[in-house]
């Protein structure tokens, strides 16, 4: 079958940070789970780089602003390549080809009737190229407190897209794809005397860097239509052959800050076009570190680059699969990722890996365990059901109980004792243990594909290889 994922397209104004490398890595759990069983999987990502930030952004560090992002966007690539995801598409919203694209869906809304030319009109500062609600600018006295200048009433021309058409399709969809539920809810109160119609471009003097729109050389393409479209420009929509069988995606992931627009633009978009809508948007939360938020200010960033190089990929993301939850704000701090390093892969899983393997080759036990008995097939039914609500956090976990099984199989039926008194019990114990580690490292390849593949390297045959030390002990 035919299975297709998407992440969300960071805004290139700066590097990457823990939550884009948390994007691309549940997607990636859920792209190898699929592969896993024999699904196609397209995984598409990649970066938002219009507006006026950016175009800032490069003015202040004196480029242009495709120089700017085209600097920014190998680095984005790079965390992709670090985390070693199975990414097989990438839309950059500058490339000529996907701006193409999107100046012929905005003409197809305009067919379809969805949009519509308006003048907005509210209290606008110069310096932030925004504006601002009447009771926002009360608030602020009228004067914008990052620029100590006052607010100027100002009016403009939009076109805006009729979002609140879509009410019933958007309530449906959120009800039905939104992932964990809660989050589903908090869009469903906000909208429940209905979809607002939103702005979808901007006056050309304002925000000089983007996709012009189809037909009136005075505006440009506010992020909306420009970035959202990206899920399906990577598949060469609207072009003829675009790659029909690969849509409606399965999962989107984002992060929780932007779910509005994916939960209430997008499928108005996607209504109008005729297309199906996402079966699934998997909403992940924040990142804190030590309890509070993380800012540059304190200094206090994560710096996945950093983490990777000095602990090892798949410590990295064992550590953020299985310790932020999945669902929900989560906590790092250095001392809990290395007490997890130490206490779940190097002891639990790492020990197991290393005996296993010594007492096999010691006692020479003859390769018997695809004949193994069934076990901790409770464990495995819940893993599979974890991984299937995208609860990836649990069903790492489930794997852990597995670990935990195999040790306490150990320690009950001391495999060293049965060398003195039952080499029979001993071959059929190892036996199960032999099969249990199989099947741990299948479940675990999604999660940590380099440790699923030297376990499976060291016990899948008939002769166990010696282990090496799959998570060198961390001295604190
Ligand atoms: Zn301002």
């Amino acid at each position: 079958m035919n299975k297709y994922i998407t992440t969300a397209i960071p805004y290139v104004n700066a590097k990457p940070h823990i939550g884009h490398a948390m994007d691309y890595l549940l997607a990636d759990i859920w792209a190898r789970y699929q592969l896993q069983n024999e699904n196609t999987v397209r995984y598409a990502a990649g970066t938002d780089e219009h507006g006026t930030k950016i175009a800032q952004k490069a003015a202040e560090a004196g480029l242009t602003p495709q120089r700017f992002v085209d600097e920014l966007v190998p680095s984005f690539l790079e965390m992709q390549d670090k985390l070693k995801v199975v990414r097989t598409d990438f839309v950059r919203t500058s490339d000529p080809e996907h701006m193409r694209r999107c100046q012929e869906i905005w003409r197809r809304l305009d067919a379809a009737g969805v949009i519509y030319k308006g003048s907005y009109e509210g209290w606008y500062c110069a310096g932030c190229e925004g504006f601002v609600t009447e009771s926002e600018a009360k608030e602020m006295n009228y004067t914008c407190p990052d620029h100590q200048k006052p607010l100027e009433k100002l009016s403009e021309e939009n076109y805006y897209l009729r979002v609140s058409d879509f009410t019933e399709q958007i309530r449906q969809f959120v009800a039905a794809a939104v992932v964990p539920e809660f989050r589903g809810k908090e869009i469903l109160e906000l909208i429940k005397n209905g979809a607002q119609d939103v702005s979808i471009s901007r006056p050309k003097e304002k925000l000089s860097w983007g996709v012009p729109v189809p037909g009136d050389d005075a505006q440009v393409m506010y992020v909306w239509v420009d970035a959202l479209s990206n899920y399906i420009t990577a598949l060469g929509y609207p072009d003829d052959g675009w790659d029909k069988d690969f849509w409606p995606a399965d999962v989107e992931v984002i992060g929780k800050d932007i779910l509005r627009f994916h939960a209430v633009i997008w499928p108005a978009i996607l209504s109008a076009l005729g297309l199906d809508l996402p079966k699934k948007l998997l909403v992940h939360g924040f990142v804190n570190v030590g309890g509070g938020k993380m800012s540059k200010s304190i200094g206090n960033v994560i710096d996945p680059n950093r983490l990777i190089d000095k602990y090892g990929l798949d410590a990295f993301r064992y550590f953020f699969t299985r310790h932020i939850p999945t669902f929900d704000d989560g906590d790092y701090t250095e001392e809990k990722f290395v007490a997890a390093y130490n206490g779940e892969l190097a002891n639990d899983l790492g020990n197991l890996v290393s005996r296993l393997s010594n007492m096999i080759r010691k006692y020479e036990i003859p390769a018997d365990w695809r004949e193994s008995e069934v076990r901790n097939a409770e464990i495995v039914k819940d893993h599979h059901a974890q991984i299937a609500k995208f609860d990836f956090a649990k069903a790492l976990s489930a794997v852990w109980d597995l670990v935990r099984a195999s040790n306490q199989y150990i320690d009950e039926t001391k495999p060293w004792q049965l060398a003195k008194t039952d080499p029979e019990k001993l071959a059929i114990v190892l036996n199960n243990l032999w099969g249990d580690i199989m099947v741990t490292q299948a479940l675990l390849s999604p999660f940590l594909p380099d440790t699923a593949r030297k376990i499976k390297d060291i016990f899948n045959g008939d002769q166990v290889k010696p282990a090496e030390i799959l998570f060198p002990k961390i001295e604190i």
